[in-house]
């Protein structure tokens, strides 16, 4: 039996505001826990939410950003629930009238190939405040600095096949809101989450099965191994028969078992009991603010790739990997336009740069080493101040102190030996304690070159210069000085 698999996600994305959606609460993430509190936001009775402008302004942003069309009237609705993070019993979100509807996003698939994944809509609504549940105390805490942040929520149509397309989904979008700074997207701290809706059914069917939705998945590869995960515990459950345990319900992923547990049966849109926010008028949007914020769309990702590949004459993928980032591209074009090559900028970049982030989990944004001393970098390894194996060392200091290349060469010693009389010195030692290596050659067996060149660079520790060294050496070699000598030592 062949399966397929049918995702659907909803993004909520906390937007880049500066103070909460219907208070003047700061948004800023790390404070003192309530600080960025008021009657409004703790939902205090008598207190009237005023909608902030910029909420708006970035959700129309989004929804161009996404191929949306946008609602000219738009309203807020009250989502009745309660939960202890959402004080007053309702979350103030948008029902029929988002502010933006039937969008699209193109994911590459290489090769002129995109895979065009539909949104079903965007709309605005207020965040809830964070539960905070202290180890062995019988106490939970809340913290609502959270509460009243605006987001949008994106809601995808079902149309992703398997984990891995709703992976690239989530990093496209989350790619799109970076590049266009509708949001920050800081999945470790909470500012882009993801629930997924996934079921499964027989290749060829057509009407779609009960789905079973995963709540609140904050990273990349959680979300592909809690799909993985369930979309196997479906399909095990389809094939014993068991298809009515497969329940219209919210499930959690849990990392550390490795599988998902029902956390209750989910609720029907009528449970919520929506109706039009009293308290904030229609939202009207009138085309002459659409065709501003149209204007002020910056570069997408797929636009500066282009760019790249044409401007830089970078590979495709490599292009692709450099613009997967917004503020890896930035760093890498700072670094150009300080004067470094930029194929061997980007060999650099996805090479050790990339490989020491990831070793060190940090983001680009944190990097201590400045783009003008990254192309200093560069450079003097092209004017053969020091050799490649020796800038890599050079760099990984540059990484972790944020000291100039130049300095770093200067106090550890490390500038390339070009001097003539000092390389033939250490070529001469070298084949006088290498007698077995040099016969070989004298023999015809040319690989004994490479090992004779490492010796050089193991007793230089790597800095002679590479092309004098090996000019000296066959120099040396090609006078047989060293063939009579120590073979009749030998004898
Ligand atoms: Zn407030």
């Amino acid at each position: 039996m062949v399966w397929e698999t049918i995702i659907g996600i909803e993004i909520h994305a906390e937007l880049k505001t500066n103070s909460k959606i219907f208070c003047n609460c700061p948004t800023k993430f790390g404070a003192e826990k309530n600080k960025n509190t008021c009657p409004v936001c703790i939902g205090l009775p008598g207190t009237l939410p005023r909608l902030n402008k910029e909420t708006i302004h970035l959700a129309i942003k989004a929804g161009l950003s996404f191929n949306c069309k946008i609602n000219n009237f738009s309203k807020m609705d009250r989502k009745n629930y309660f939960y202890p993070d959402t004080p007053k019993a309702y979350q103030v979100s948008q029902n029929d009238k988002p502010i933006c509807f039937d969008g699209f996003v193109d994911i590459n698939k290489g090769a002129d190939c995109v895979n065009r994944i539909r949104i079903n809509r965007i709309h605005i609504e207020e965040d809830a405040g964070k539960l905070v549940h202290l180890e062995r105390e019988p106490h939970t805490l809340i913290d609502y600095n959270r509460a009243g942040i605006p987001l949008i929520e994106i809601v995808s149509e079902p149309d992703l096949r398997s984990p891995t397309e709703a992976v690239e989904y989530v990093k496209a979008i989350k790619n799109i809101l970076m590049y266009q700074e509708i949001s920050d997207c800081r999945m470790e701290e909470g500012s882009l989450r993801c629930d997924a809706n996934i079921s499964i059914r027989k290749k060829g069917e057509y009407k779609l099965n009960t789905k079973v939705e995963l709540k609140n998945i904050n990273s990349f590869k959680e979300l592909q191994k809690a799909l993985e995960n369930e979309e196997q515990r479906q399909k095990e459950l389809y094939i014993n028969n068991q298809m009515d345990k497969v329940m219209q319900e919210t499930r959690r992923w849990d990392s550390v078992k490795g599988k998902t547990i029902s956390m209750r049966k989910k609720e029907e849109s009528q449970d919520y009991r929506y109706f039009p926010e009293p308290d904030i008028p229609i939202i009207t949007i009138d085309k002459s603010w659409i065709n501003c914020i149209k204007k002020q769309l910056s570069e997408f990702p797929n636009e500066r790739k282009i760019r790249y590949i044409n401007n830089y004459r970078l590979k495709e993928k490599d292009a692709e990997l450099l613009t997967s980032d917004k503020a890896l591209g930035n760093y890498f074009e700072k670094i150009v336009a300080s004067g470094a090559d930029p194929k061997t900028t980007v060999n650099w970049i996805l090479g050790d740069f990339l490989k020491l982030l990831k070793a060190n989990e940090i983001s680009v944004d944190q990097v201590l080493i400045k783009e003008s001393d990254f192309a200093e970098l560069i450079n003097l390894i092209k004017r053969e101040d020091i050799s490649q194996k020796i800038g890599k060392v050079v760099f990984k200091i540059m990484f972790l102190t944020g000291k100039r290349p130049k300095v770093i060469i200067e106090e550890k010693g490390l500038k390339q030996i070009k001097n003539k009389d000092a390389l033939e010195k250490i070529v001469n030692e070298v084949l006088t304690s290498n007698t077995n290596p040099v016969n070989d050659y004298y023999e015809g067996k040319t690989q004994a070159i490479g090992y004779l060149m490492g010796q050089i660079m193991k007793e230089t520790n790597g800095q002679a210069n590479p092309q004098l060294s090996k000019e000296l050496l066959l120099l040396k070699l090609s006078c047989k000085e060293y063939l009579p000598i120590h073979n009749n030592d030998e004898q």
